[in-house]
């Protein structure tokens, strides 16, 4: 970092630096992004999109022999962004200033613009950063921030509208019988336009889950805002549906606050957030009974942190949005954490690339407290041949 970090934000409590290690010993000395891109297992849809692979932008910070590795799920174009516009404010900083980097980092990219692809990228860079840190001090990412549960619990996340119905009971059944009592599909099949399947569907969940597991469906913004209300009206009524995602747009702030108004289940949404005023837009507004926070998206774990808090002003608990482990060690330093979303490509995909990670037991991630960091390392010979950048 080119500037004294205390004196220029917070003059009146310089912050010293502690540690064994002299300050020049820990200077990040590199920082390196790789891209990777995984093929699905099958075609996928949501109720507004469709895709047959997903792209993981990782990050490597090095200090003092250590790497420390962060990843986002956004487009290869945040590789460049790392390299072009995060590099200059990471390499040469002092690797425990985790905070003063991130905010040097978008200090320097005012004109480039804090939002979209930047702030996946971030996300990568800063997640490495506490990698890095907490590998350097030889503490599992958990202990570093705060423990404050033990483990989290998490929900099977898949459903397609693309499934087959066999294929939909196969995947929500084959969570519940592993222990995980919460399972969410895909609803809003064609943009909304295929109302009576999206019913039918919810019922062939329900059936292959049994009576006890909680059912969640998520329309990916694909409904009207009366078409909502009706519609979750009857996924109560023949699936049980308790959590609502997304009914309408994410954007369509009034009228998620709305169908909140009228329906039973948890209106959900904040999975597209990458910053605080976006949080904090969605909980003023009334709009959500459960905030979402994706970490790979609103700038990594210190910034997930802060949305938890504004969630947290408003008597809001949050749910990690995806990406199962980078969201564990964070979840379990968070006062109101609800759930992470157990989704089936990430699950997927991690496994694929990462050693070290955990799997659910008793419907609950718990961080696995031997290893320094996140606890996960890359395959990097496996990882090889999914790599494009
Ligand atoms: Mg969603």
């Amino acid at each position: 970092m080119n500037y004294p970090l205390g004196e220029r934000r917070y003059p009146n409590f310089p912050i010293p630096v502690t540690g064994t290690t002299s300050d020049n010993d820990m200077k990040i000395d590199s920082l390196e992004a790789l891209v990777f891109r995984i093929p699905t297992d099958q075609p996928e849809s949501d109720g507004t999109l469709t895709w047959t692979a997903t792209t993981v932008v990782a990050a490597r910070a090095s200090a003092a022999g250590t790497t420390g590795l962060g990843w986002t799920y956004g487009a290869a174009a945040c590789a460049a962004l790392v390299r072009d516009e995060l590099a200059e404010a990471v390499v040469g900083a002092d690797a425990f200033d985790v905070g003063g980097i991130f905010s040097a980092m978008v200090d320097g990219v005012r004109n480039v613009g804090r939002l979209g692809p930047t702030s996946m990228a971030l996300a990568a860079v800063e997640t490495a950063l506490w990698d890095l840190k907490a590998r350097l001090l030889d503490l599992p990412l958990v202990r570093l921030l705060g423990q404050v549960h033990d483990e989290v619990a998490v929900y099977g996340s898949g459903g397609f509208t693309s499934y087959t119905d066999d294929e939909l009971a196969t995947q929500l059944g084959g969570w519940v019988e592993a222990g995980i009592p919460r399972v969410k599909l895909k609803v809003g099949t064609a943009w909304g336009s295929r109302e009576e399947r999206d019913v039918e569907r919810v019922a062939v969940a329900r059936g292959a889950i049994g009576p006890n597991a909680e059912l969640y469906v998520d329309a990916n913004g694909a409904y009207g805002r009366k078409q909502a209300v009706r519609l979750a009206n009857g996924f109560a009524d023949i699936g049980g549906v308790t959590w609502f995602e997304e009914p309408v747009s994410s954007d369509d702030l009034r009228g998620l606050h709305e169908i909140r108004e009228q329906v039973t289940a948890d209106v959900a949404a904040g999975e597209y957030g990458n910053d605080l005023f976006y949080f904090r837009r969605m909980c003023e507004a009334g709009a959500v009974d459960v905030l979402q926070v994706d970490v790979t998206r609103c700038g990594g774990i210190g910034e997930w942190q802060r949305a938890a808090a504004v969630a947290a002003s408003h008597g809001l608990e949050v749910s990690g949005h995806c990406a199962p482990s980078l969201h564990l060690h964070v979840a379990c330093a968070t006062p109101n954490i609800r759930h992470l979303e157990y989704f089936h490509d990430h699950t997927r995909v991690e496994r694929i690339l990462f050693d070290g990670v955990v799997e659910p037991v008793g419907g609950a991630l718990r961080p696995d407290l031997s290893r320094p960091g996140l606890g996960l390392d890359l395959k990097e010979s496996d990882a090889e041949r999914y790599r494009v950048g």
